[in-house]
């Protein structure tokens, strides 16, 4: 098969991909009431993609511009082999941005290694400082991991950012807390807007916390300043009580989009990839990569042409009423 000429992934309104979103498994020791129901079940292993093709794939994006990887999943810690294949990735692409995002409650025994390894950032899930309230969303009692995994990350100055997915009726009230943490440590706060992403999950207009309420909320605990909108999801703001400073981010992709900058690609941990959050459509590369006869020249063609399609998600969040993605984030990515 001819090689198409390019080596940048561009879509047709402009956008430039420099973004890819791996899931490495979509299995999770954690059920958030926000993500995962308890009835669904897992993709089989044979179905998910092997390390080594994970790599492939990784390496065919940084082939085409790609500068920034995050894995994710499911909880990634979860997966066997994790951290080697972690290290795999850091050697063979010494300058590629590579985050991760977890729940922190497996997290705290890697911290050494992903310090070693130069991981550029963890993005750690974490909803509520209260024991109960923890098991409520997640449905396991393991705070007290996820705390140690913060102080190790601390320790160790590995550098983090805690994403909140604000739930009016559910952790509203801890606002001040997560605020007292962005001021007493160095540590960026992000509240998160709460998806509609999947059937089967608590999502309600009742419990959705707008962005804007959110902010105005925070501002009646101490000043806020905006720092900068670089066109990235989370909107960044200084956080000023007394001679306490701290960061917090704000990202609302349900009130206020981003598609306009969006320059993101997922793909699942079965090998589909999805352009845009938002869009049910998934290009199965699998089963393309593992063809004898296609293999990644093929899926290099399919990248190509798909990113050429990308969508404007907000407009298909706009035409739903309910769930916009047959997906839950758990099977996505996030
Ligand atoms: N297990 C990892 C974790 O907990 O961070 C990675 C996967 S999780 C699906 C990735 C992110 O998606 C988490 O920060 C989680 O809070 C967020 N998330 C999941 N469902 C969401 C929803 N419906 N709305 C907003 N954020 C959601």
């Amino acid at each position: 098969m001819d090689a198409l000429p390019v080596s940048s992934l561009s879509d047709s309104l402009g956008r430039t991909i420099r973004y890819l979103r791996l899931s490495v498994t979509d299995r999770c020791n954690l059920q958030c009431v926000y993500c995962r129901d308890g009835l669904e079940t897992f993709v089989p292993h044979e179905s998910i993609l092997r390390y080594e093709e994970m790599e492939q794939l990784v390496g065919l994006a940084v082939s085409l511009g790609v500068n920034k990887l995050r894995l994710t999943g499911g909880e990634p810690f979860v997966r066997r082999g994790f951290l080697d294949f972690l290290e795999r990735l850091r050697d063979r692409y010494p300058t590629l941005d590579i985050r991760l995002t977890s729940n922190g409650t497996l997290l705290g025994p890697a911290v050494s290694r992903l310090k070693a390894l130069g991981i550029n950032g963890v993005n750690l899930s974490l909803d509520t400082f209260d024991r109960k309230t923890f098991e409520r969303i997640t449905g396991k009692d393991l705070l007290p991991q996820v705390l140690e995994s913060m102080h190790t990350m601390l320790q160790a100055e590995l550098p983090f950012k805690i994403n909140v997915v604000g739930m009016q009726g559910i952790n509203d009230s801890e606002l001040p807390v997560f605020i007292d943490y962005a001021l007493n440590n160095p540590v960026e706060v992000r509240f998160i807007e709460f998806m509609p992403m999947g059937e089967g999950t608590c999502w309600s207009s009742r419990i959705f916390w707008k962005g804007e309420a959110i902010l105005a909320a925070v501002r009646k605990h101490c000043q806020v300043d905006f720092l900068k909108d670089t066109g990235a999801p989370a909107r960044s703001y200084r956080l000023v009580k007394g001679d306490r400073q701290g960061k917090m981010g704000l990202i609302s992709p349900v009130s206020q989009h981003f598609c306009a900058s969006c320059n993101r690609l997922r793909l699942t941990a079965e090998g589909s990839l999805r352009t845009c959050l938002y869009d049910d459509r998934e290009y199965r590369l699998r089963e393309v990569l593992r063809h004898p006869r296609l293999g990644l020249p093929a899926v290099r063609r399919i990248l190509i042409l798909a990113v050429l399609h990308k969508p404007f998600g907000w407009r298909l969040l706009e035409k739903r009423l309910g769930a916009v993605a047959s997906r839950r984030m758990h099977a996505i990515g996030g």
